[in-house]
């Protein structure tokens, strides 16, 4: 039998989680093709979440828990979550607040078997959320989508059913800034979109705020696209073509016997640094983005199939050697950091 995981973030949920047992056993219990089990991740809540953790595994020994040292933050609890669930045939991830509706599991799982990858739930409707929090959705997506070539799904979060080897991918790409949406997009694969209307939390609070927002964006930029980087080059291409214009306009004057005022000469001159300083900048700019792309050390590619055949090693051998090298690198990570 097929083993699927529900991978569940919980940060102070306590509130919650009598709710999301109840709301997942009436799911889970409906489809008998599979076999399951629920990893409630607790990114260090300071409330009672852990006895409710523990209290779902007592009705249910379908429920497992792990346990995060302290809180690190939704993204690392995912991720964690996920290193658990390797060998699972296919992972679900949701969150803990019920405002991903668990009755649409067995959705994911009917397009699953159908042979797509990544099944994403996207919101048609945003219960609860402010105007504009709306409206800097809207904009980031586009910003977003502008400045990669990789394609995204628009206001999809984290609410997904992934095939093992896409979470085989995911758990490959061990960047510390990491924003899974982002990783999403970019691991590529078979995707399905389906349809659904985010509810209201069903109790507690929102850990977002305005801040972590911004600092999701900015990860989710970053992760995707070095592009702001290349700004820079763009700008000094702009400030070189002003600084020939002035320097032509000043030099005709001069060779036409005028005087030129010590203002234009000092606008010149500042206008001259300026622009060295900014092509030098830009230089760096290159510089560092590669650099960034290469210590990211993100597989080549991922292969979807061969001849036909879906292919289970994803990685493809070209790029084995980099996997083992990875690993390694994971493993040394755990005590270094
Ligand atoms: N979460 C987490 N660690 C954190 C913050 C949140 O594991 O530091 C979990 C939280 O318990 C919930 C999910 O991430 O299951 C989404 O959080 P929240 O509902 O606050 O975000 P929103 O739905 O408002 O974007
Ligand atoms: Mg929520």
């Amino acid at each position: 039998m097929k083993k699927i995981s529900i991978i569940i973030p919980i940060y102070n949920e306590e509130e919650s989680i009598p709710y999301l047992k109840n709301r997942i056993i009436n799911t889970i219990n409906k489809i008998n093709k599979y076999e399951f089990n629920i990893v409630l991740v607790n990114d260090g809540s300071s409330d009672n979440s852990i006895a409710e953790i523990k209290n779902c595994r007592k009705v249910d020994k379908r429920f497992e828990y792990i346990a995060l040292s302290r809180n690190y933050g939704k993204e690392i609890a995912l991720i964690a979550g996920l290193d658990y669930c390797k060998e699972s045939d296919a992972v679900i991830l949701m969150d803990a607040d019920l405002q991903d509706p668990p009755e649409l599991i067995e959705k994911m799982i009917t397009e699953w078997q159908k042979g797509y990858d990544d099944v994403y739930a996207r919101r048609t409707s945003r219960e609860g959320e402010t105007w504009l929090k709306k409206a800097t959705s809207k904009a980031y997506y586009y910003v977003l989508s502008k400045m990669t070539k990789v394609p995204i799904q628009k206001d999809t979060g984290d609410f997904r059913l992934l095939d093992k080897r896409c979470v085989q991918a995911i758990c490959y790409m061990r960047e510390n800034n990491r924003c899974s949406k982002s990783l999403f997009s970019w691991i590529g694969f078979n995707k399905k979109e389906i349809l659904f209307e985010r509810e209201k939390r069903i109790a507690g609070n929102t850990k977002w705020n305005y801040f972590n927002l911004i600092k999701l964006a900015v990860d989710g930029i970053t992760s995707l696209s070095t592009s702001p980087l290349k700004w820079m080059i763009y700008i000094s291409s702009l400030f070189i073509l002003i600084l020939v214009l002035y320097g032509a306009v000043i030099g005709c004057f001069a060779i036409g016997g005028n005087n030129i005022s010590d203002i234009s000469i000092i606008i010149f001159i500042i206008l001259l640094l300026s622009t060295i300083q900014m092509s030098f900048i830009s230089i760096v700019g290159i510089y560092l983005s590669r650099m960034f792309v290469e210590t990211k050390n993100r597989p080549l590619y991922l292969l979807d199939e061969i001849n036909g055949k879906k292919e289970k090693n994803q990685f493809g051998e070209k790029n084995e050697k980099q996997k083992s090298n990875n690993m390694d690198f994971n493993y040394n990570h755990y005590f270094t950091n």
